[in-house]
């Protein structure tokens, strides 16, 4: 999968993603990420790219020329027009299923924003999706570029060792991930829970499933009205959830 990311800070985009998994699967050539420096677009012989706003207010505002002149040199260099995603706290909250379907495309091209933003015009003109990493505001979209690349790429095929680790892990049937256990069997006391011990899958098996289910109900409850839950988890679930309110009412 190729990521084509237009940013005034490559060296950040180069710099965070050229290490550990993500800098291994592109030495392997599994991914590629091209990081266009907005600012090689400047139209002008001091290299400025932003300007005040129109109508007054704070801080400065990324002009449209740079921007789309930017996007064309991607288009022309692969000969197609990408989906591009403007990172901005304006947009969809990113999500796991949000990774999966962008991990689809052969090419995706990020847009990066930084000072108050990029000029409206530009927006309509290339943007085709609106991605937020959150409510909160960020000096620059090149952390939420990184976050989503990252996420993205790992369920490439071939970018983790096993691409079962990808498979079974929060977010998939919308449950968070049971717990996890490695060597030292005992740590300070804290023994591995039995069953995990004893070799047969199948319990493992059930016992993570409602361990994850304990998890989301706890953390996470929102998840679970989309859960994917078969006939006795959602049993096991309703258990729970007839426990936990019992103890409530004992509170009160
Ligand atoms: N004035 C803008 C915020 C600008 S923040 C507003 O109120 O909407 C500068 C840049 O940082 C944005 O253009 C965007 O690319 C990036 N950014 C900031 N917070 C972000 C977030 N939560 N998710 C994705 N991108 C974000």
């Amino acid at each position: 999968m190729r990521f084509h990311v237009l940013t005034l800070f490559p060296q950040m985009i180069l710099d965070g993603l050229n290490t550990s998994i993500t800098g291994r699967a592109i030495q392997n050539g599994i991914l590629s990420v091209d990081a266009v420096n907005i600012r090689d677009f400047a139209e002008n012989k001091y290299m400025k790219v932003d300007d005040y706003p129109y109508g007054g207010g704070a801080g400065l505002v990324m002009q449209p020329g740079p921007v789309c002149s930017a996007y064309k040199s991607v288009t022309e260099r692969i000969g197609k027009k990408p989906r591009v995603v403007y990172m901005t706290p304006q947009g969809y909250p990113f999500t796991q299923q949000m990774a999966q379907e962008f991990a689809q495309e052969e090419d995706l091209c990020i847009l990066c924003g930084h000072y108050e933003g990029i000029d409206e015009r530009a927006l309509e003109k290339i943007v085709t999706d609106n991605v937020s990493i959150g409510d909160y505001v960020l000096t620059g979209g090149e952390l939420p570029a990184m976050v989503m690349i990252d996420c993205i790429s790992r369920l490439v095929p071939g970018v983790l060792n096993n691409d079962v680790s990808a498979e079974f892990e929060s977010f998939h049937d919308n449950l968070l991930e049971y717990p996890q256990y490695t060597r030292p069997v005992v740590f300070m006391d804290k023994a591995v829970p039995d069953v995990l011990l004893t070799g047969h899958h199948k319990n493992i098996e059930t016992w993570r499933r409602q361990k994850s289910i304990e998890r989301t109900l706890e953390r996470r409850p929102d998840l679970l009205k989309d859960a994917v839950l078969d006939k006795k988890e959602k049993k096991y679930l309703e258990e729970l959830i007839r426990q936990k309110e019992e103890k409530e009412t004992k509170k009160l």
